[in-house]
């Protein structure tokens, strides 16, 4: 844990943060409308205490286990404020756990899940879970969410997407704010821009065509933040830029 250099985190989070920048200016955006989440899974308390005392607010995990091991070292330690993401797909089993642990959930992938979360929220007496609905707008099969790829020319596959998403906004647990998307991986960043651009445009169609508003767009990571922020991200999620790589 000692391994970890403070001053790297902090001068790769200024790079960050400056091509983010750079990327808002391209798209007339302000870089304030864009929320940095930093991605901090299988990485340590170290780092994670490093990139709060540079200023990150907010931190990605995806694993339910890894947050209850690190989340209680972390808060005791920090000495500004922190949000937890969820970013990953949560078993039901667990489900009872994430609102302990977690400030909001973007990695909504199914109903079965939606349902688990408002319930035990509900028992508990707990204040409503923000969360996001992923979305596979890609069609790419390793990645999760509700299936949407080809949703443009797809009427039906529309329809109960947003009947979905309906159902989710009615439970009484849950505050559903957004879609969160993960691009294919290519070499070229470039190529992402349609997947980024189907996630803004179908937000924008279910605004219109049913009126479920979704302000908040997660999309970008390490490989392809800038194209995300030009598309209308307000979400970026990071992880290697900041932490370097991970070991697995
Ligand atoms: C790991 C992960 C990220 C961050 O990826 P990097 O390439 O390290 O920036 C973002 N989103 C999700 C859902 C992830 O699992």
């Amino acid at each position: 844990m000692s391994d970890v250099s403070t001053d790297l985190i902090a001068a790769n989070l200024a790079g960050v943060q400056s091509v983010i920048a750079a990327a808002c200016a391209r798209a007339g955006r302000r870089a304030d409308d864009v929320a940095l989440v930093a991605v901090s899974k299988r990485k340590s308390v170290a780092h994670i205490l490093a990139a709060s005392q540079a200023g990150v607010v907010h931190f990605g995990e995806n694993r339910v286990e890894e947050m209850q091991d690190k989340r209680q070292l972390v808060m005791d330690s920090a000495t500004r404020q922190i949000k937890w993401h969820m970013i990953g797909h949560i078993q039901s089993r667990k489900a009872r756990h994430v609102r302990n642990l977690f400030d909001t959930v973007e990695s909504i992938d199914s109903l079965k899940i939606a349902h688990k979360l408002s319930e035990s929220i509900i028992e508990s007496k707990q204040p409503p879970l923000t969360v996001l609905a992923q979305v596979n707008v890609s069609g790419e099969a390793t990645k999760g969410g509700f299936e949407a790829s080809g949703w443009e020319s797809d009427r039906d596959l529309f329809t109960a997407l947003a009947g979905t998403l309906r159902k989710i906004c009615d439970l009484p647990g849950l505050t559903l704010t957004g879609l969160m998307t993960m691009a294919p991986f290519y070499d070229e960043p470039e190529q992402t821009r349609p997947v980024f651009a189907s996630l803004r445009i179908l937000r924008d169609a279910l605004l219109h065509e049913t009126g479920i508003a979704l302000p908040e767009l997660s999309m970008g990571m390490t490989n392809d933040y800038p194209v995300a922020i030009e598309e209308g991200a307000t979400m970026v999620r990071i992880g290697r830029a900041i932490f370097g790589e991970r070991a697995y």
